[in-house]
């Protein structure tokens, strides 16, 4: 069984992110990047499900800059077997992302696709669903819980009034959700043994996919900063204020 990961180069959510002082977009020059936790979590399940002997290839895909070679450089050192990048320096929105890992899949026949369930820079959380409408496969996001046998995946979601369980034929997608697992580090031999793993890259013009951009953002704005709090020297005083000043009481 072969698994296709798709990871994504994002500032790392650490980062206190700063806006450009023209509004087009958020800083990124000499920010720290990272692979998005969704798709680290993606690629932890993956290389599980190979290590328990159930998938025999995991294959680690991004889009994107040339940079995010370092980003499949770790899901390699996580485990994946090889990368592909999809190299471009147009922003790319979902449905680009979607249609270029869709050549890929038709190229590749995954029998398992994992997406994270959104990417933190974007905050889109529709990637995943446009890959399996345009595939035609079935699709399972938010994941908490993934079990594979017999041609079947059982996947376990998170909604808002608890857990829902899913059975699904492969090829699926899977799109997966923080509670999945909990990634490992990456050690230091790994790291050294991902660098000699196979990474091919290439173009959205050699997949004849059309990546140009649908949306165009008009401003990007920081939130309103908050007011400094009161601190109040007993609950009478506090009862008063939510009631005469909050009024919401
Ligand atoms: P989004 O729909 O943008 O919130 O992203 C959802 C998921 O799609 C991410 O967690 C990644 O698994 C995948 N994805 C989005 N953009 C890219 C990209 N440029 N390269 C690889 N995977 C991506």
């Amino acid at each position: 069984m072969k698994i296709l990961v798709a990871v994504k180069r994002v500032i790392d959510y650490n980062v206190k992110i700063r806006i450009k002082s023209d509004h087009s977009g958020v800083e990124t020059a000499n920010v720290k990047m990272s692979m998005n936790p969704f798709d680290e979590i993606a690629v932890e399940e993956a290389v599980r499900l190979k290590e328990a002997g159930i998938a025999t290839e995991v294959i680690a895909v991004s889009c994107g800059l040339t940079q995010s070679q370092e980003t499949l450089r770790t899901a390699m050192a996580i485990g994946a077997d090889r990368g592909i990048l999809l190299e471009t320096e147009v922003e790319l929105q979902p449905l680009a992302v979607a249609k270029l890992l869709k050549a890929i899949v038709d190229k590749e026949q995954p029998d398992l696709i994992f997406l994270g369930k959104q990417a933190i820079d974007d905050d889109s959380n529709q990637t995943g669903q446009m890959l399996a409408a345009l595939l035609n496969l079935p699709q399972a996001t938010f994941a908490s819980k993934v079990q594979v046998s017999d041609g079947k995946v059982t996947v376990t979601r998170e909604v808002d009034g608890g857990l829902e369980t899913l059975s699904l034929t492969l090829p699926a997608v899977i799109t997966t959700d923080l509670r999945l697992n909990e990634p490992r580090y990456a050690t230091l031999p790994n790291i050294m043994k991902a660098k000699k793993k196979p990474l091919e890259i290439l173009k959205p013009e050699d997949l004849g996919v059309d990546i140009a951009p649908r949306m165009k953002t008009l401003k990007v704005m920081e939130p309103p900063t908050r007011k400094a709090g009161v601190m109040v020297p007993d609950i009478k005083t506090l009862i008063e204020k939510l009631k005469n000043e909050a009024k919401v009481i």
